[in-house]
């Protein structure tokens, strides 16, 4: 029988409008694709509040963490509203703050400085899969 590892759930805030909200999912792609592939899945928030019963199902049985560009926390409210408490809840802004980065400016096409914070970012929410998948 496979044994079927255990998986977390990244969930981004889909934000356009503000330059956090794109580093938010420049980050969580990074993680989902590369830092960690094999452990992390991604769950779409626009189907997710549109009401995709497997998304939310998903929600529900498996660990997940969202991450949100700005403090509205549009990703964490819609979690806790229609699935369940995220483990854990990551602030871009808070981050970059903690590190020293600049807040970025661009909402398209970051520059070398953003794309870097965005790296700084997707560390931290390795590290915070690792966290999880530890417990
Ligand atoms: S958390 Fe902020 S950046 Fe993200 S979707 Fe909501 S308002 Fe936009």
């Amino acid at each position: 029988m496979a044994i079927e590892l255990m998986k977390v759930g990244i969930i981004s805030c889909s934000g356009e409008e503000l330059p956090g909200g794109t580093v938010s999912r420049i980050a969580c792609r990074k993680v989902l694709d590369d830092l960690r592939a094999t452990e992390t899945v991604t769950i779409c928030l626009p189907l997710f509040i549109a009401g995709d019963q497997g998304q939310r199902e998903f929600a529900s049985n498996y660990p997940t963490i969202t991450v949100d560009g700005c403090d509205k926390y549009c990703a964490k409210k819609s979690t806790e509203l229609l699935s369940g408490t995220p483990k854990k809840y990551i602030l871009v802004p808070e981050i970059l703050k903690r590190h020293g980065l600049e807040a970025p400016i661009h909402r398209r096409d970051l520059n070398e400085k953003e794309k870097a914070a965005a790296d700084v970012v997707a560390e931290e929410i390795a590290r915070a899969v690792d966290e999880v998948l530890n417990e």
